[in-house]
């Protein structure tokens, strides 16, 4: 490839896209915590080294206890804000809970709110966060204080910026909090596709869930996958796609054991994106999680996520 090629294959800003990021996402303090805050800085600094302008990336402002408000019970907001978890909590959240930490969640919610008006602007758009799916409307699990995904789509719905939200949740672990927050809520269509033999123990019911067990692999999973969409979308027809693309599949994650490979996963962001885009649906991706044994995996993954998502906007859009 000449060098001209090889400059133009990988430059991010040809056309409009556009990031939602702050550099606040990495800062905070979790501990030595498996939770990889500093995949979001990785992933930002290798899209700058790719290409990418200051000008891609929007920040994005805290959510609003207001936009909380539309998710989580006013008890739970309030033991949040005072610092009044009880001991089973902090133990359920997985995470050392501090101030700081809410802060970090709330920004994230801002920053998913941000994504999906994006994503309604210019048919795509990526949030290098979010996907925060274990929070239920009354407690956070799992590393999730706040759920993101729950309260963007809310807000979006109530703002009447569409009326009808699909959730292709394809993290490794059950959208349980999502399940729960949307369960009978004709408007919001949760799919989930997760491994049914860790986290969480107790799995909601989601509209519809796929479940795999250890070592199920790329053909298994991805037969499944297509043989849900596009069928899924047509069907539903949402407005909007918010896709979790988890990097936790993969073969070499600390916390699941699906044995799914770098090209399964990247096959995977083909079949969502590619579904959603052909039928002129509007897709905000949001991370969720990712703890391969080395980060640099994780960033990989994601990063692959993007790639995918830039080259099927330009043929669909
Ligand atoms: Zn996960």
């Amino acid at each position: 490839m000449s060098l001209r090629g090889f400059l133009t294959r990988f430059r991010i800003n040809k056309f409009p896209f556009r990031f939602v990021y702050s550099d606040a996402y990495w800062m905070v303090e979790l501990e030595d915590h498996v939770f990889p805050a500093e995949k979001y800085r990785l992933i930002y600094e290798r899209l700058l080294h790719k290409g990418a302008k200051k000008e891609n990336f929007e920040s994005p402002e805290p959510a609003s206890d207001e936009d909380l408000l539309l998710v989580h019970s006013p008890k739970y907001l309030n033991r949040l804000k005072t610092g009044r978890l009880s001991q089973s909590e902090v133990i359920a959240l997985e995470l050392p809970y501090s101030a700081e930490l809410l802060d970090f969640a709330q920004l994230m919610v801002g920053g998913t709110i941000k994504a999906v008006g994006l994503a309604l602007e210019d048919g795509l758009s990526v949030h290098i966060g979010g996907g925060f799916h274990h929070a239920f409307h009354d407690h956070g699990e799992g590393f999730c204080i706040l759920n993101d995904v729950a309260i963007a789509m809310r807000k979006m719905q109530q703002c009447g910026a569409f009326q009808k939200g699909m959730i292709v949740d394809c993290d490794v672990h059950q959208g349980n909090g999502t399940a729960e927050i949307f369960a009978g809520d004709e408007t919001v269509f949760t799919f989930s596709m997760h491994q049914m033999d860790i986290y969480p123990a107790k799995k909601e019911k989601s509209t519809l869930d796929v479940g795999f067990w250890s070592d199920d692999g790329d053909r298994k999973y991805l037969d499944s996958l297509k043989s849900h969409i596009p069928r899924m979308y047509e069907t539903f027809k949402p407005d909007v796609v918010f896709y979790l693309a988890g990097a936790d599949p993969y073969e070499r994650d600390q916390l699941g054991g699906l044995t799914v490979t770098l090209a399964g996963l990247k096959e995977r962001d083909g079949i969502v994106i590619q579904g959603a885009l052909q039928l002129k649906i509007p897709v905000v991706i949001l991370f969720a999680g990712g703890y391969a044994f080395d980060v640099m995996d994780t960033v990989e993954i994601h990063l692959n996520t993007i790639k995918m998502s830039q080259k099927l906007k330009r043929k669909y859009l």
